[in-house]
């Protein structure tokens, strides 16, 4: 039996996405290279819904957050980083690590940004540079309302550069770019695009370009225009994950063969099935149901129960893989991972499983605890 990899990244890849990856090398400034560089980038253009500059790094998504922060800033700049979660912290640790004047604008875990409060921020101080933001926040469960935060952000500073971490969005939820008008996006191969980690990819705005000119933070292997111009010859600045490449141009193919809106649909109706499905256990959501994630479910670890040892017992007796938390809610609650390939029946035997697994480690519906 296969194992239920019910993480929110890396996602399980389909077979001939795997066999892609085991292609005989070529030569990544030869010609089989630059068409299929061609070919990837214009789909990534079609699926992330916009006519901006898409660039592919070989990275691990913090790379792309990384890659944001030192193209378009300068030390000193002011930074307003919008987190409601472990990534969105990232985000703003990464723009300190690189001397960018950053305050933060936190919002409780399980909870979204309040569109409101990041327009009330750039009213009170206009010299924000740029606003950062997660999309999805993996750590929380939580899908921030991206396309009422841009309007309320450009209603106070219609050019003020928007970052966006979609990693764990991007393709899998709707997220138009250009008609939400966002600077620098960025998402990576291993969340909802079902091929292994080692590629992240950015969409540039022409705005975000314009910062680039100016931006003073030192760059070199995640050099945009380096990127960019290269891009142009059909090639990347540095030697790529070739075959991470091979998998993404088959993924490619499917993702669109199955289209974007029948993606957004499906992941749409598999977190509301995971959802209720939890809820039917007995068990609590940490978000806020009406920003709840469909591409990541966090459950509340029940009264009675330790954390790491449903994990453990769901691994070991189930063969399925969960996630834990992670920061202030390691132990507090457990997540399962819905986006990238994964259809119903992956999801009702996760949840077989759970009900199996959960009296084994202490829990019972009622709250009480089964042998406290
Ligand atoms: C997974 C994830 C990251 C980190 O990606 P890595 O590839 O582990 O660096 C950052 N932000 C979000 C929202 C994520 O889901």
């Amino acid at each position: 039996m296969s194992v239920n990899l019910r993480i929110p990244g890396p996602t399980p890849c389909p077979d001939d996405v795997l066999q892609a990856m085991s292609r005989q090398m070529i030569n990544h400034r030869g010609p089989e290279f630059k068409e299929m560089l061609e070919r990837i980038t214009g789909s990534l253009q079609r699926l992330f819904e916009t006519k901006n500059d898409v660039l592919t790094l070989t990275s691990a998504g913090t790379g792309a957050i990384e890659s944001a922060v030192v193209n378009v800033l300068s030390p000193a700049d002011r930074v307003l980083c919008v987190s409601i979660g472990v990534f969105g912290d990232r985000f703003a640790d990464i723009a300190k690590t690189y001397g960018a004047d950053v305050q933060k604008l936190s919002f409780d875990q399980g909870t979204a940004a309040d569109p409101e409060q990041v327009a009330a921020a750039l009213r009170a101080d206009a010299s924000f540079k740029a606003v950062t933001v997660t999309h999805n926040e993996t750590s929380t469960g939580v899908t921030n309302d991206l396309g009422a935060i841009a309007k309320a952000i450009r209603g106070v500073r219609p050019d003020i550069l928007i970052l966006v971490d979609a990693i764990s969005s991007l393709g899998s939820v709707p997220l138009p770019i250009d008609a939400w008008d966002l600077d620098v996006v960025f998402t990576g191969s291993q969340k909802g695009w079902m091929v292994p980690p080692g590629m992240s990819m950015v969409a540039v705005s022409s705005r975000a370009w314009s910062a680039t000119e100016s931006a003073k933070i030192p760059r070199y292997y995640f050099d945009y225009k380096k990127a960019k111009s290269y891009l142009e010859k059909g090639e990347t600045p540095w030697t790529p994950a070739v075959s991470v490449y091979f998998a993404m141009d088959v993924a490619l193919k499917k993702l669109e063969a199955e289209g974007l809106r029948a993606i957004h649909e499906r992941h749409a109706r598999l977190g509301q099935f995971t959802r209720d499905g939890v809820k039917a256990l007995g068990l609590k959501l940490l978000a806020d149901e009406r920003v709840a994630s469909n591409t990541v479910t966090a459950v509340v670890v029940p009264d009675g129960v330790e954390g790491p040892a449903l994990n453990k017992m769901m691994r070991t007796e189930y063969n399925t893989v969960l996630a834990g938390g992670q920061g202030s809610l390691t132990g507090k609650i457990f997540r399962i991972g819905h986006l990238g390939l994964v259809t119903q029946e992956d999801l009702q035997a996760c949840l077989d499983a759970l009900k199996l697994a959960l009296p084994r480690v202490g829990f019972s519906p009622s709250g009480v605890a089964a042998h406290a």
